[in-house]
């Protein structure tokens, strides 16, 4: 089981900002913005590479939802997926990093 499993399943406490029937939104733990949310789909998928069209589609849509939510829509924001050992992925579960609350810089190579 991952951890956002265990997060959807309520056996880890998280911060909510959203939740539908497939996919939950939820404070990261450790931010790297001033804003800092996660969307997931509540059933595991690895990541973005397995994840069929029609779930990233859905996901994109409840991305879009959170962040109107919180405000995010007016100032601009970022939606990044990493994906597998070079792209940085901790959490072998399918979800995008929400990023806003200021100017953010472009990263590239560690
Ligand atoms: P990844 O590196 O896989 O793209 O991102 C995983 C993210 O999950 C990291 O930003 C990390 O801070 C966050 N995270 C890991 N464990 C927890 C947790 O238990 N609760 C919350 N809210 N975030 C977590």
């Amino acid at each position: 089981m991952t951890i956002f499993e265990k997060i959807v399943a309520g056996e880890i406490p998280c911060k909510k900002v959203l939740e539908n029937d497939s996919f939950l939104a939820f404070y990261d733990i450790n931010p790297k913005a001033p804003v800092h949310i996660l969307a997931i789909p509540k059933i595991c998928v690895k990541d973005f590479h397995l994840a069929s069209p029609t779930l990233l589609g859905e996901l994109c849509a409840f991305t879009q939802e959170v962040a109107k939510h919180v405000g995010l829509d007016k100032s601009g924001y970022r939606v990044i997926t990493n994906i597998g050992d070079d792209g940085g992925q901790e959490v072998p579960h399918l979800h995008f990093h929400i990023l806003g609350g200021g100017k953010l810089a472009f990263p590239t190579l560690a």
